[in-house]
Order: C-alpha cells, then sequence, then structure tokens
C-alpha cells in the first residue's frame, strides 16, 4: 500500500499497448492529478474500434510521426469541406480502414491546432447550413497545463477533428442503442429515408456490440461506474467501450455513480475526492415543476416581475385553487393541468375554465401560451441541455445543440380542439403514436419531420428575419435566472453533505416553449433528461452530448494506488472532523502553496489553496467542455446579475432573510463567483478577455450544425422473428395443460396479458379501429388508476369522432399503462417452478412465438376454466369482481375485457367532470 501520493503516482504508471494514452486522457499526464479521462463517439462504431484493436501500439506510434505534417494539411482542407452540408460520404476502403489509412488518423492522432485551420465561417453566409465541427478532444486539450495555463484559443481548437467528405466511415451499424421504451418498434410512424447504406450492416456481428474496451486506460485503471435506478444504452455503451466497469449490488466503490432519481444523503457524505455523481443534493427545487414555479415566483417578488417574467403563471393545486379562480376571472384560460410529479406528458390536460378540474387535484396548473411559435403550422418546444458542474461558484454550461419537437397536428387555437394533445403537446412520448409522425431516418436530415436540431430552427428562422442572437441570449438568461432562482437551498445542501467541490454534476433538460414573438417560457427543468434514442439524429445528438458531458465533467484516471492513497487519507480526515470547510487552509497557508504547487501565469498569490483549486478546475474543465458553451460566468455574468447575488459571499439570494441568517458563516469568508469571474475575465483592473466565450462566440456555436468525427449507429431495436407454425403448436400444448389442470402463475399470467396487450397496441396502431379503441378506453377508465403511477385521462368529450389523434391518444394511455404494468410485474418473478403449475421454461417458448390470437386463446381458457383473473388481481383482493365469461372467438377476450374490472373511486370522481365518460359508461361496447 503506497504511503504517499508520491509513491502512489509512481505505482501508478501503467503501459497502454493498444492506444497512445494521450488519446484518452486529458487535463495532465498519467498519473498526475488532473488526469481526467477523455471520451469519443467515434469508438461507439464497431468498425472503428476493430480497426483500432488490430492496430499495434508501435505501429501507431510510428504512424502518428510520420502522419503528422500530412495530416495537418490534409486537415486544413478538410476544414472548408465540412461547411458545405449535403457532401457526400463515401467509405473508405476496407483496407484503408484496416490498416489504420487517412481516415483513423484523422479521427484518433494527435492534431495541432492551427489558426489558418480556422473553419468559422464568414459571417455573411451565416443562413447558410454549415455544421458544427465539435471541439472533441485530442491530446492537445493538454496543453493547458496542471500549471493553469490558458486553454487554446477556440478558432484553432473548432478545427481539430474533422469529418471530411472523402474519408467519413459512413457505416451504419447493428448496435443495441436502442429507445428505451419498448414500444418504440410499435410506432406506425412514416420514415423518410434517403441513406443508401443499411441501418443493420451485416459486416457487423453483434459480438462487437457487447464490445468492451479492455485496452482502452480506464480498464486497466479499473475505473467503474454504477447505474441506480436507471437505464441508459447509450450511456452503458459509452462507458463500457471507453474501458469503465459496471459494479452491481450495494458496493459503492464506484468512481462515477448515475441515478436517475435522487441520491441518499449517506452516499454524497461519503464520497472520495476521485468519486463523481451525476446530482446535487436538493435538485428537486428545480426540477418539481411546483417547486420550480414557487422559487421563481419568489424571485418575482423579490427582484421585480420584470426580471423573473420567465415561466407562465402558475398555481399549485389543491392549496391555490381560489387564487386560480381569481385569476381566471381577471384573465381568462385556458389553462393547463400537470400531475406536479410527472413527466413525457401523463396526465396531461387542458381546461377552459377551472371549474373543469376535479377538486384535490393535485397539480400544477398554467397560463396556457395560445401563440405558440409554429413551424409550418406546427406548435413546437425546444429540449436544451444544461450542465451544472457547481453551485459555488456557479457554472453553467449550454450545450450547443438541442432539439425541437413538433406537435403533429397543425396548431388551430379555437376552443374546439384544447383535447387534442396531438396539436397542443409536443412531447414525442405521444406524438409517436399518431401516423402522421415523421421521423428522420438520417443523421444529416436536421429539419425533416416532426424532430429538428436547435441549430437547424435557428438557421430556419434566421431566414426568416428572425432575430435569433436576442433569441439564445434570451434564452441563455431563462437559464441562469431559473438556476439562480433554485439556487440558495441547494448550495447549503452542498455545503452540509458534499464533501468535495468537484463530486456532483448534473444534466438537467430544460423544456422551453418559445411564443410568437420569439420570447422563450420556461415549461420545466427534467432531472434526468432522456437517453432514449429514436432516430439517427438523436444518436447524433445525444451521442456527442453525453461525451462532452463525460470529458468535461472529467472522470479522474487514477490508478487503483491513488484511489486507496485517497481512501486512506478520506477516511482519517472523516475520522477527526467531517467539516468540508476544515479543508480550507489559513491564510498564511496561501503564500506557500501557490509558489508549491505552481499554477503559471494566470494563478494568483492572493489566492488561498481552495480558490487555486477552483480556478484550475474551472480552466482545466473549459478546456474539455467540446460542444457545452459556457453561459456562467461569462465576460458581463458579474454585469447582468451580480445584483441577484449576495455581495460578500457571492451566494444566489432568493430570501428575503438576510445572508447570515441563511448561510453558516465559514470558517473563512469567501465569495468564489466574483473571485472567479476577475481571474477568468478581468486582469490588471481592466477588462481582458481570455478565452472565447464572447456572446458573438456563443450564438455562432448554436447556429452552426452539429457534426461528429464518424457515423454513430443506430438500428432500431432488433424484433424477434416468431415463427407462426411454432406459435400455434405449443399454443395447443399449453390448451391442453390448462383443461388439464395447470395453471399460470401469477407472474405467467401478467407475462401473457401484457404480451397480449402489446400485440392489440401495435395492431391498432398499424390499422386502428375505432370499437377495439373504445373498449380499450373503457377498460382503462376504469383499471388505469391501480397500475403506479395511475394512468389517467381527462377532457375526452370531443374524442368520440374516430381520428388519427384519438388513435394515438388511445395507443398513448395504453402504452403508458403497459409501461407501468410491466414494472408492477416485476415484483412477481418466480424463481422456482410451483407444483401444479406450468413449468417455466415452456411456457417462456410459448411466449416467444405467440401471437396476439394465441395469447387471447390462452388467457380465455386459463380464465374460463379457473375462474380467476390473476392477470389483473391477486387472489385475496375483496374488490375482486367475479369474472365473467369470456367467449371464445376472435377478440372475445378483448370485448369481454371491460366487465372484468370494476370502476375506481377516481375514475367514477373524474367522469363527473367529464360528459364524454357519462354518456359512455351507458354505452354498449359488446357489439
Ligand atoms: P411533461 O413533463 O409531462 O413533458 P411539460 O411541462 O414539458 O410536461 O409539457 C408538455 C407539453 O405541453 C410541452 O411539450 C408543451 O408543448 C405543452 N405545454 C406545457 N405547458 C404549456 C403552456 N403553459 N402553454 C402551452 N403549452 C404548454
Amino acid at each position: 500500500m503506497p504511503s504517499s501520493l508520491c509513491e502512489a503516482l509512481t505505482n501508478s504508471s501503467i503501459n497502454f499497448d493498444y492506444q497512445k494514452e494521450d488519446d484518452w486522457i486529458t487535463s495532465g499526464k498519467l498519473g498526475s492529478r488532473e488526469a481526467v479521462l477523455v471520451f469519443r463517439t467515434n469508438i461507439l462504431n464497431p468498425k472503428i474500434r476493430k480497426t483500432l484493436s488490430e492496430k499495434s501500439s508501435a505501429q501507431a506510434l510510428s504512424e502518428t510521426k510520420d502522419n503528422k505534417d500530412e495530416e495537418e494539411s490534409v486537415l486544413c482542407q478538410n476544414a472548408n469541406k465540412t461547411e458545405q452540408k449535403g457532401s457526400t460520404s463515401s467509405e473508405p476502403s476496407s483496407k484503408e480502414a484496416l490498416n489504420g489509412g487517412s481516415t483513423q488518423q484523422k479521427i484518433y492522432l494527435l492534431k495541432k491546432p492551427q489558426q489558418k485551420c480556422d473553419n468559422r465561417p464568414d459571417k455573411s453566409t451565416f443562413t447558410s447550413p454549415f455544421k458544427k465541427i465539435l471541439n472533441r478532444y485530442s491530446s492537445s486539450d493538454t496543453s493547458i497545463s496542471s500549471e493553469g495555463e490558458e486553454p487554446a484559443r477556440s478558432s484553432e481548437s473548432k478545427s481539430r477533428v474533422l469529418k471530411t467528405s472523402q474519408n467519413t466511415i459512413n457505416i451504419k451499424l447493428a448496435e443495441d442503442i436502442t429507445k428505451e421504451s419498448g414500444y418504440e418498434s410499435m410506432t406506425p410512424a412514416k420514415s423518410i429515408s434517403n441513406t443508401e447504406v443499411s441501418e443493420e450492416d451485416p459486416e457487423v456481428t453483434s459480438e462487437d456490440d457487447d464490445e468492451s474496451g479492455v485496452n482502452m486506460p480506464a480498464f486497466k485503471l479499473k475505473i467503474t461506474y454504477k447505474f441506480h435506478q436507471t437505464e441508459t444504452k447509450l450511456l452503458r455503451k459509452l462507458f463500457n467501450v471507453h474501458g469503465l466497469t459496471e459494479i452491481q449490488g450495494e458496493s459503492n466503490n464506484f468512481n462515477l455513480l448515475w441515478t436517475g432519481v435522487h441520491m441518499k444523503l449517506d452516499i454524497v457524505r461519503n464520497l472520495a475526492p476521485y468519486q463523481r455523481v451525476n446530482h446535487f443534493p436538493r435538485s428537486y427545487e428545480l426540477t418539481r415543476k411546483d417547486r420550480l414555479y414557487k422559487n421563481i415566483e419568489r424571485m418575482q417578488h423579490l427582484r421585480g416581475m420584470k426580471h423573473f417574467d420567465i415561466v407562465p403563471q402558475s398555481f399549485v393545486l389543491p392549496i391555490e385553487s381560489r387564487d386560480l379562480v381569481v385569476a381566471h376571472n381577471k384573465h381568462r384560460g385556458p389553462w393547463i393541468v400537470k400531475p406536479a410529479a410527472s413527466s413525457r406528458g401523463r396526465g396531461i390536460f387542458i381546461v377552459n375554465s377551472p371549474d373543469q378540474i376535479p377538486q384535490d387535484e393535485q397539480a400544477v396548473v398554467s397560463k396556457y401560451i395560445v401563440d405558440p411559435l409554429c413551424i409550418d403550422g406546427h406548435k413546437c418546444d425546444l429540449r436544451v441541455y444544461v450542465l451544472v458542474t457547481s453551485f459555488d461558484p456557479l457554472i453553467i454550461y449550454l450545450y450547443e445543440e438541442g432539439i425541437v419537437r413538433l406537435a403533429t397536428v397543425k396548431y388551430d387555437r379555437h376552443a374546439d380542439n384544447l383535447w387534442n394533445p396531438c396539436m397542443h403537446l409536443c412531447n414525442y412520448s405521444i406524438n409517436k403514436y399518431h401516423s402522421d409522425y415523421i421521423r428522420s431516418s438520417d443523421a444529416q436530415d436536421e429539419d425533416v419531420g416532426h424532430k429538428w436540431t436547435l441549430s437547424a430552427l435557428l438557421r430556419h428562422l434566421k431566414l426568416q428575419s428572425c432575430d435569433t442572437r436576442q433569441l439564445m441570449l434570451n434564452i441563455e438568461d431563462l437559464i441562469i435566472k431559473a438556476v439562480l432562482a433554485c439556487a440558495q437551498s441547494i448550495i447549503s445542501a452542498c455545503r452540509m453533505f458534499v464533501p468535495n467541490g468537484n463530486n456532483c454534476f448534473e444534466l438537467y433538460g430544460f423544456d422551453i416553449l418559445i411564443d410568437n414573438a420569439l420570447k422563450p417560457w420556461l415549461l420545466e427543468v427534467n432531472l434526468s433528461p432522456s437517453m432514449g434514442v429514436d432516430s439517427p439524429l438523436d444518436t447524433k445528438v445525444k451521442s456527442c452530448l453525453m461525451a462532452d458531458l463525460l470529458t468535461c465533467v472529467g472522470i479522474p484516471a487514477y490508478s487503483p494506488e491513488m484511489r486507496s492513497h485517497y481512501d486512506q487519507k478520506w477516511s482519517r480526515f472523516r475520522s477527526s472532523s467531517c467539516q468540508r470547510q476544515a479543508t480550507f487552509p489559513s491564510v498564511s497557508q496561501k503564500a506557500k502553496k501557490s509558489k508549491k504547487k505552481g499554477g503559471g501565469a494566470a494563478i494568483n498569490l492572493n489566492l488561498t489553496g481552495e480558490e487555486q483549486r477552483i480556478l484550475r478546475n474551472a480552466r482545466l474543465q473549459y478546456s474539455r467542455r467540446g460542444g457545452f458553451v459556457r453561459i456562467f460566468p461569462t465576460d458581463d455574468s458579474m454585469q447582468r446579475y451580480g445584483n441577484f447575488l449576495d455581495s460578500s459571499n457571492g451566494i444566489p439570494i432568493s430570501t428575503p432573510t438576510v445572508q447570515s441568517q441563511t448561510f453558516q458563516t465559514p470558517i473563512m469568508q469567501h465569495n468564489y463567483n466574483q473571485m472567479l469571474h476577475q481571474n477568468l475575465y478581468c486582469k490588471d483592473g481592466g477588462r481582458h478577455k481570455q478565452d472565447d466565450n464572447s456572446e458573438a462566440d456563443r450564438i455562432w456555436q448554436y447556429e452552426r450544425a452539429l457534426e461528429t468525427d464518424s457515423e454513430i449507429p443506430f438500428v432500431k431495436k432488433p424484433t424477434v422473428e416468431k415463427c407462426e407454425v411454432e406459435g400455434r403448436r405449443l399454443r395447443k400444448v399449453m390448451l391442453k395443460k390448462i383443461s388439464n389442470g395447470s395453471e399460470l402463475t401469477p407472474f405467467q399470467a401478467r407475462q401473457t396479458f401484457s404480451l397480449y396487450l402489446e400485440s392489440v397496441l401495435r395492431r391498432l396502431t398499424e390499422d386502428p379501429k375505432d370499437i377495439h379503441e373504445k373498449i380499450i378506453l373503457k377498460f382503462l377508465n376504469k383499471f388505469g388508476g391501480s397500475v403506479k403511477p395511475p394512468v389517467m385521462f381527462r377532457n375526452m368529450q370531443n374524442i368520440k369522432v374516430a381520428s388519427k389523434a384519438r388513435s394515438a391518444m388511445v395507443a398513448k394511455l395504453l402504452g403508458d399503462f403497459l409501461e407501468n404494468y410491466k414494472r408492477d410485474t416485476e415484483a412477481y418473478v418466480d424463481s422456482f417452478d410451483h407444483f401444479g403449475m406450468i413449468p417455466s421454461s415452456a411456457y417462456n417458448q410459448f411466449l416467444t412465438h405467440a401471437q396476439e390470437s394465441d395469447l387471447e386463446a390462452v388467457l380465455t381458457l386459463h380464465t374460463n376454466v379457473t375462474g380467476i383473473m390473476p392477470f389483473l388481481y391477486n387472489r385475496c383482493g375483496l374488490s375482486v369482481p367475479p369474472t365473467p365469461p369470456i367467449p371464445s372467438g376472435l377478440y372475445g377476450f378483448l370485448r369481454a375485457l371491460p366487465s372484468m374490472v370494476t370502476s375506481s373511486g377516481m375514475a367514477r370522481e373524474l367522469s363527473k367532470y367529464d360528459g364524454y365518460f357519462k354518456s359512455y359508461d351507458k354505452e354498449k361496447v359488446f357489439l
């Protein structure tokens, strides 16, 4: 066990035979404190991984040297080419690829920044669809030494890694990066396809998909990640190919914890300096709709409406029901009603008047923005990605690319249409069920169909002479103000629970609606924005986003020896005192520390050790930012937002209380926001621009199109081929067993039922059938409240008439129900076969090949023979209705479905408000 960090560093010199470590480590040499892992999207491409693994490091090194000069010149040539959208990509010959030819060189080898390579387009040609050349990492990023020198100028770095028309490896390969939602394949969405290359490239076997980066530095350093209550295939893939190893179970011996929910404070408290987690404590202040609105409302009172008019007027029900009525009497609706803690458009409905909202409804009700920005007549909204790496000092980045979601049905503000979610809500999870939904099938199509990129929208608006510069500045302003409004509480939680400055980071998904006067409105902030991908465009944006995020945040490239050194130090520190403030060096230590550590030209001797660390980190992080644009601090952020910060400690103040009452005064008073701003932007008392973060730079970055250094593979979820004949044969076997007295276990019954409903859903989205939709609606109206979270639907008065939008709505409800039902089913898993039940292996075989009619036959016979409905109730339920006789024959089970369930109290309550169900309940569905 090493006794000192120095010894630990020496022990950690590991030889890499795969790639030059510089390609995968940045911000410092391996073994140094600042060294962190680099993540790149190009190795998501199995072909590139294959090429790399075939290449010896010796070869790579010699080729690097030989090709360096040549490469730089190629880079410059290519930089210009990339500006032309639609340049035809051609595949390199297999020989070229396998020999690590020029393409590979361009992707992986060192690239020196060249001033003359600046591919920034001429501002006069701004509206042309030029592309974003992502500022991905090469080892030249290590030009920022741990001594704290400034990063290279962006105009140079922007051209470092390029895709070229000749050299792009244009492969669409089978991959397991698929939509997280299991219903993806059911969507009958139209595709606009103009790709010549098949998405499922037969060259690539499934083994490639499982490949992990065993030769990568992260693997040798035994860097680990842990998922908690989340499953992000894209992220898992990124981790695995970069050599990170997953740990499961209770162990907290991770380098990176990625959780889909808020973290337990116990875990946060015990984080070692090298550990990273993807949330801040109390982030719900931003991400819960009710908390967000309240925090912003408080700022409106405290700082003035004109500064914080960034969210639609909102009320939290039932507490503020009266206020809502008063507001409605002043300015009439419509109002949009959203469950307080829900997402993906679930449970949302729009009403004209508050009396259409059920009493005691727990929801957030917001003024409905009736004049949204429309593209080609379709309402749209924005999802932008915001990374906060620190709350004190506040460091906020906005990802240069975002996603624009369009509603499928053309917008019409007439009240008769308020029921139509495919006109008023832009959520993909709703619109994907509409048969007119168009999904682009080429990553280059950024303004095709119902999902665009932010940069494509900006270019589109610019062509219509809209002021996109002001729009983006307003969006930045909205983001910063929302974070400022919620920061105070998060900062005090960080001070109490987070032991090290770099432990936490968070990626927020901001949903923004732009009105037709181009004013952005904040709708909500998502805690764990979906990383599910449903198209090549999605894959491109989200892969780049995640790779850039991981690199920017910086996962320390520490060896196990270095980690155990920190662990020992950490446990000693914890046993002595658990105060983070205790790590602050005393003033007398300042000069000594800064001398010892250096800090380069930019380090100010008046800074404490902690301040120097913060400054150095901020600079290094900025140098690794990739496609992230830092929006706070910027050169004018103190001027613009200084008033909202406490003058002594720099904390954003959102309560009228005096700061000293709110915060325990730390051992040393500090103002990190001011310190950082001064050191980054002001020198010698005057303005000194030190980076490429000016307003013009930022706007330029938002408007250019996203480009990647190689194709990122996307393929639809592979569907298992069912054999109809085998299905029928196995069905006979199962029916015989059931006739002979065997029963389905509750797990088997629920599996069968969910597969059955999935088949119905697929059939209805492909070929809507009015009467079947009504049956499903009736079933869900009675039973939707029994899953968690309940599947509710409202405002159905006007959907009696069959339409594509109604079909989409029914499909969405059924999809939501199925998702929750399947989650609940996991609790029923059988670990062994029970006597008198059907053996699980035989039954699974049946399920593999069963079609809708097979599943229906088994469910019908089982219900009629046993007289129980284990797919809906367990035996001991008190409110289990008598089992109705199920008619055999096609759709008999479906027709009997509504009579298998009784109305829940909640459904009865709702039907009082909903004329449709009042009459519908009386309608006969057994037609
Ligand atoms: P969720 O978290 O369920 O996605 P959102 O708040 O993002 O809920 O709203 C879903 C959709 O509803 C958005 O895509 C947007 O189009 C629409 N929407 C939400 N709030 C408003 C509003 N105040 N005015 C107009 N449209 C809104």
